[in-house]
């Protein structure tokens, strides 16, 4: 059974649409359980009707035709309970409903399984069989268990199909919703431009070439590197190689011959596709067929035929990569987003994000929202490249993608985006007030960077200071490890900008989700692995270049703080201290004149905020790291969009915690602040202030929504708010709890995270 179940998958993953993925499965099943009848009915909800898609057994003429309401019919009941329905006389059941177009017989048993995709029932698998018998439970496992393996690829054909602009049964869509998470607010209306990673044949987008003859020879060219590579290889290698792997070289050189795979692909080039869609096309289509043959050998041909495409492939990339243009307005979209590929899209023509992985509070997710690009993140399971250069509507604040938007979508979004505008004009105008409440309780609102651009636009925005410099984000736009003097003139023009201000600067916070292109770190669990001080200490020969280049960027200035990432054991803390001072005494030898700077930790894992005596006779400050803190506390990755919404800065155990650690900071005489993202929710903000945190550290984009909030309520308001959000059960009610004083302070529109 786990045999043929595997090799439909397979063969219905290879399938091209929507279409033939129904056909395989009926053919398949109805061979498999040897039945009369095997149909698929799917829901279109442009109609609410289960229409007949595919089947093997009733009338052809009826498939895309005959349809039944959601609760009409054996089927009607099947999705309308989500449960299987197995009966040995169907047509005596009260829910029965003849279709005469189907030439339906009597067929008397009848099991219907249905087909689930996050939670909702896509559509209804039926098998039927003339006499009258249960089915057996071997039987309806293996429906169950087909199907519920199905549903996922079921629902990426459909969503295929809808992007291109038809329901399963044909109808024209309009205003596709997909579902993602949100990722930074905002709202976007722009073309889509698909970004993939290098080499990977199965996420080409199908796009039309602008020059035939010109890209055949292209690809002619790109091949020809490859039989070069390999022919090279081959001569390399040739002494250690059998007889017989020595003709393994000879067949790859074959496959790529003009009269092989090549032709195919210059002929799909001649019907108007670019060279990569068509090499992926027809890759594709070879590696599905020969993985189905039950035939280790030609299995084993299959991933030769990738591996020789993806090298062709890669010569095409690289090659096409330096006259990627992109449109005046657009909205990039790819499977998994990087801080390089957000550098590399012209800043003035970036308007939006869509990424299949990472949730809002991923570190990309993090750096869109600094640069106040809206973003969707978590969108799984949608073909993204299928919206390659399509229109596309992106609502950051609810998470949502609309694809084939209608006029009275865009035009109630283009509202949206006016009103975004308006918004940022009227916070312009208090940007150099104070962050005072109405009661004169005054804080100081620091912001959070990265890209070495940010430090001058937040001084123009009105920061304090730099609560959170991100080092790492240098780091990850380079090649190679920064050298010492490169990262002495990055530091040095944020110290510049925001003199005679703080700067806190973090020590490299690599793992966990932020992958240097030049220094893998491959592991099973990433956020609990190897992650920040704890990578520094074991490459001291890093740490040490870095807080030497800080230090020395702080000649003069003297504004400079370091701050160490996840510290959970005060020798860690120790040993960055001792390396500090080294490379502080080094430069005072060098003859330096320089300020011992402030050290500060970074609370972020649990446990430490258990040890504030102890941190306190070591250091300066703390800043609360609350992304970190609250992955850590809630045990939700913050990388994984399925929990994302588990993860919540107003859940109250964590509003005692952090409550905690202010009481204790102020008891154990710390400076204390918050630099994560939380710091920057308007309403959290209000709930950090009442606890005492008199420095909020936050994303450029918040810093104009927190201070007018701040500047619109009084502090006992927000000390009696803390008081009830701590008493409340659960997030919502803290939420609503909020949204209702601020309501009432009128400034209900700045908190908007969520529209209907
Ligand atoms: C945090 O964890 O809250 C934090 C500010 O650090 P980062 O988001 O870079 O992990
Ligand atoms: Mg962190």
């Amino acid at each position: 059974m786990l045999e043929t179940l595997r090799s439909i998958i397979q063969e219905v993953n290879g399938a091209k649409d929507l279409s033939s993925s129904l056909d395989i499965i009926t053919k398949r099943v109805q061979r498999a359980l040897d039945t009369k009848v095997c149909s698929v009915y799917l829901l279109d909800t442009n109609i609410d009707r289960y229409v007949l898609m595919a089947s093997i057994g009733l009338d052809q003429s009826a498939v895309g035709k005959v349809s039944l309401g959601a609760k009409e019919g054996l089927v009607g009941l099947v999705a309308n309970r989500a449960e299987p329905v197995n009966l040995d006389n169907a047509s005596s059941h009260p829910s029965y409903v003849y279709l005469p177009e189907t030439k339906e017989e009597q067929y008397e048993s009848f099991l219907g399984v249905p087909i689930i995709h996050h939670q909702e029932v896509l559509g209804v698998l039926v098998v039927q069989q003339i006499e009258k018998r249960i089915f057996d439970s071997e039987e309806e496992a293996f429906l169950i268990t087909l199907s519920a393996q199905l549903a996922g690829l079921i629902a990426n054909a459909e969503a295929r199909g809808a992007i291109t602009g038809f329901s399963p049964s044909g109808i024209k869509t309009i205003d596709v919703t997909f579902d993602g998470v949100p990722g930074a607010p905002g709202v976007a209306i722009a073309e889509a431009v698909t970004v993939f990673p290098p080499a990977d044949l199965s996420v080409i987008p199908n796009r039309q070439c602008k020059d035939i003859k010109a890209e055949i020879s292209f690809f002619n060219e790109c091949l020809n590197a490859v039989r070069v590579d390999i022919s090279e290889l081959k001569m390399k290698i040739k002494s250690q190689l059998r007889p017989e792997e020595r003709e393994l070289f000879d067949a790859y050189l074959h496959m790529l011959s003009d009269q092989a795979l090549g032709n195919e692909v210059v002929a799909k080039i001649k019907e108007g596709s670019w060279a990569q869609g068509a090499l992926a096309s027809v890759a594709m289509e070879h590696v599905s067929n020969m993985e189905l043959i039950d035939d280790d050998y030609l299995r084993e041909r299959a991933t030769d035929i990738k591996d020789l495409c993806s090298r062709v492939l890669f010569y095409l990339q690289d090659k096409q990569q330096e006259t990627m243009e992109y449109p005046d307005r657009c909205i990039l979209v790819c499977e998994e987003l990087s801080a390089a590929m957000l550098a590399e899209v012209p800043k003035e023509k970036l308007v939006g994000i869509l990424s299949a992985k990472g949730s809002g509070h991923s570190h990309v997710a993090i750096l869109a929202r600094a640069m106040g690009i809206p973003a969707v993140m978590g969108a799984i399971d949608i073909p993204l490249s299928e919206f390659d250069g399509k229109q596309l509507v992106i609502d950051g604040y609810n998470g949502k993608v609309y694809g084939n938007p209608s006029e009275e979508l865009l035009v109630r979004f283009q509202e949206i985006v006016n009103e975004q505008a308006q918004l940022s004009e009227e916070l312009e105008a208090i940007k150099d007030l104070p962050a005072e409440t109405l009661d004169n309780h005054k804080i100081e609102l620091w912001v959070n960077t990265g890209m070495v651009t940010d430090s001058a636009t937040a001084k123009a925005r009105g920061a304090e200071g730099i609560g959170l410099f991100r080092t790492e984000v240098p780091f990850l736009l380079k090649e190679r490890f920064p050298t010492e003097r490169e990262q002495t003139e990055i530091y040095r023009t944020q110290l510049a900008a925001f003199y005679p201000n703080p700067v806190t600067m973090r020590t490299l916070d690599i793992g966990g989700d932020k992958a240097l292109p030049y220094f893998k770190i491959t592991e099973e669990n990433p956020f609990l692995g190897w992650r920040g001080i704890r990578v520094s200490m074991d490459h001291p020969e890093i740490f040490i270049s870095q807080v030497r280049a800080m230090m020395k960027a702080s000649q003069g200035l003297d504004n400079l703080h370091i701050m160490l990432p996840m510290i959970s054991h005060m020798d860690q803390v120790d040993y960055a201290i001792h390396l500090i001072d080294r490379g502080y005494s080094e430069l005072l030898e060098e003859g330096l004149n320089i300020k011992r700077p402030d050290i500060g930790v970074m609370v972020e894992v649990p446990a430490i905020t258990y040890q504030m005596d102890a941190l306190s006779k070591r250091i300066n400050f703390i800043s609360v790291g609350t992304n970190d803190l609250i992955q850590y506390l809630l045990a939700v990755d913050r990388n994984n969009p399925r929990v994302a919404k588990l993860f919540s800065v107003f859940h109250p155990p964590v509003l005692h915690v952090l409550n905690g650690i202010a009481k204790n900071a102020e008891r154990v005489n710390l400076r204390y602040s918050v630099c994560g993202e939380m710091a920057g929710d308007p309403g959290a903000a209000i709930l950090l202030m009442a606890m005492g945190y008199k420095v909020l550290s936050m994303n450029i984009t918040a810093l104009g929504r927190v201070k007018s909030v701040i500047r619109n309520i009084t502090f006992e308001q927000a000390e009696s708010l803390l008081a009830k959000s701590l008493q409340a059960e659960d997030s919502k009610s803290v939420k609503s709890m909020i949204d209702m004083e601020l309501y009432n302070a009128g400034v209900e529109r700045l908190l908007r995270s969520a529209r209907s």
